[in-house]
């Protein structure tokens, strides 16, 4: 999967601004960030998407779950708000082919997205 652009910035091919990093979750810094807070939290496993999530996978989702709550603390936005979006698929504008939730936040966020 080196080829994936997501998993070149989980082997440090591709420098990124890292908020949170375990053996199996890394989150860092969106380069296009839509509010003061922009993290994107992504399995270290390469994942295509939010639809193929499996069974398996169960432990692993848990602790990216974990981290988005440690990420909202460590930010400062656990108790203003913030969003998480799984963009899956054309019509969601999915851009990169390997799971990964947005965590969102910092200021008013409007509803429904466009
Ligand atoms: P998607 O549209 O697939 O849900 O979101 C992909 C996100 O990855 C976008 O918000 C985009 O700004 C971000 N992104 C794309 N390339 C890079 C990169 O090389 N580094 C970082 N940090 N974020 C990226
Ligand atoms: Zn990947």
């Amino acid at each position: 999967m080196s080829d994936c652009l997501f998993c070149k910035i989980v082997k440090k091919e591709i420098p990124s601004n890292i908020v949170f990093e375990t053996d199996d979750v890394l989150a860092f810094r969106d380069i296009n960030p839509k509010a003061p807070v922009h993290i994107l939290v992504i399995p270290k496993l390469h994942i295509g998407s939010f639809a193929e999530i499996k069974q398996e996978h169960s432990a692993l989702l848990m602790k990216m779950i974990k981290m988005i709550q440690d990420i909202a603390k460590k930010e400062g936005i656990d108790q203003s708000g913030f969003r998480i979006v799984a963009n899956n698929g054309p019509d969601a504008g999915q851009a990169v082919a390997h799971l990964h939730f947005h965590v969102i936040g910092g200021r008013p966020l409007k509803w429904p997205p466009g």
